[in-house]
């Protein structure tokens, strides 16, 4: 790989998330005349690339084996030939993170939704209710992909008293220990900038309920004119994408946006992990108990229980985590523990390498 191809590569692919880590990945292919790219979209056995060589078209039939896993995914960084009618896909890097879903067969199956994603942004609307059960269930689903989960209250413009606006972000707060709480207005543009600049490090996504203001918080960070563009620029010709693809877009103040409509409503998919931190704090008061295998239902010496008693836990906490380890549960019992198996062992090692390579890179600076 020569200095000259190596500049070139960060300039083209910066925006689409290429750093050091991934020029390491990189680096063993880059001596057999390949391209490195990002998946910008995925239909049907073909996926859209994003190269040094523009947007190409490639086939993916050498790396779809019958792994539903490993079928690439928008998101992924893969490895293409510079030509060829079709041009191929030879490889994809090690994902950093990922969404998986179950898929509605009897037999959960997990599928592969999207991958190195770095932001998780779970959109909750100010214009009901507030409801935490669910926004722990999606707080869940973000924690176990690897991404840094975000919420994003919705629709602020709809609660004009600071103060009861300030109330409800500090209730989300408590319960998403780690996670930061922005409250945006779309409609008026409120804490739009803040937002921004988050997303402008890395790979977003947007979850959330339907009505939730997802689109809407979409189209603010691209620009109705970017959202245009992107249609018209459509490799198919076919115009806008449909529900069935899947779209990773550029934002015009930094970073990327997946926008799969198939993730938004995602369900728990052996999230057991992600459940733990959703509930960290849980977790942490469980290391006090004194039975290491305490299930904090009756035991003597619980600090969990006693939490509960003392007020420092509220009760809706303690079964909303039950809940979803039960829930969490049944899927498990319906799905391949191979498959469970060898996802967690590629990912989640290549999510610590990973972080651990950021963290490289930030020291450096
Ligand atoms: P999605 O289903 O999550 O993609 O939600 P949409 O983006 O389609 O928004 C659902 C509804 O909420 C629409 O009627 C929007 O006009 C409305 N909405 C979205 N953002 C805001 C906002 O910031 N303020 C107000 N008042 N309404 C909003
Ligand atoms: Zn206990």
């Amino acid at each position: 790989m020569t200095s000259s191809f190596t500049a070139e590569t960060f300039s083209a692919l910066a925006p689409y998330g290429w750093d050091e880590a991934w020029a390491d990945e990189f680096a063993p292919y880059g001596s057999q005349d390949l391209l490195p790219g990002r998946v910008i979209r995925v239909d049907r056995g073909q996926c859209d690339v994003a190269t040094t060589d523009g947007v190409v078209r490639a086939d993916t039939a050498f790396v779809t084996p019958h792994d539903p896993l490993r079928v690439v995914c928008t998101g992924d960084w893969v490895v293409v030939e510079p030509g060829g009618n079709p041009r191929y896909v030879r490889a994809y890097l090690p994902r950093r993170t990922a969404f998986v879903r179950s898929t509605s067969s009897k037999r959960s199956e997990g599928q592969i939704l999207a991958s190195n994603v770095d932001h998780a942004i779970v959109a909750v609307s100010l214009a009901a209710e507030l409801d935490l059960g669910r926004v722990e269930r999606f707080l869940a689903l973000a924690w176990e992909s690897g991404a840094q989960p975000l919420v994003v209250l919705t629709k602020a413009d709809l609660v004009p008293d600071p103060a009861a606006l300030a109330y409800l972000v500090q209730d989300v707060e408590t319960t998403a220990p780690g996670v930061t709480v922005v409250p945006v207005s779309a409609r008026d543009g409120d804490g739009l900038d803040v937002l921004a600049a988050i997303v402008a490090g890395g790979t977003s996504v947007l979850l959330g309920q339907s009505g939730a203001g997802k689109s809407t918080l979409a189209n603010a960070l691209l620009g109705e004119d970017v959202m245009d563009v992107q249609a018209t620029r459509d490799v198919d010709g076919k115009g806008r994408h449909t529900t069935t693809t899947r779209n990773l877009l550029l934002l015009p103040g930094g970073g990327t946006l997946i926008d799969t409509p198939g993730l938004r409503g995602v369900g728990l998919w052996d999230a057991e992990s992600g459940v733990g931190q959703t509930f960290s704090e849980i977790e942490s008061l469980a290391g006090r108990c004194r039975f290491q295998d305490c299930a904090h239902e009756a035991e003597p010496g619980c600090a969990v229980l006693e939490a509960v008693e003392t007020g420092e836990l509220p009760v809706r906490r303690l079964e909303s985590y039950r809940k979803l380890l039960r829930e969490n549960e049944r899927i498990v019992a319906k799905t391949d523990a191979r498959l469970r198996a060898e996802i967690r062992k590629e990912w989640k090692r290549r999510g610590a390498e990973g972080r651990a390579a950021m963290d490289l890179k930030r020291g450096r600076h």
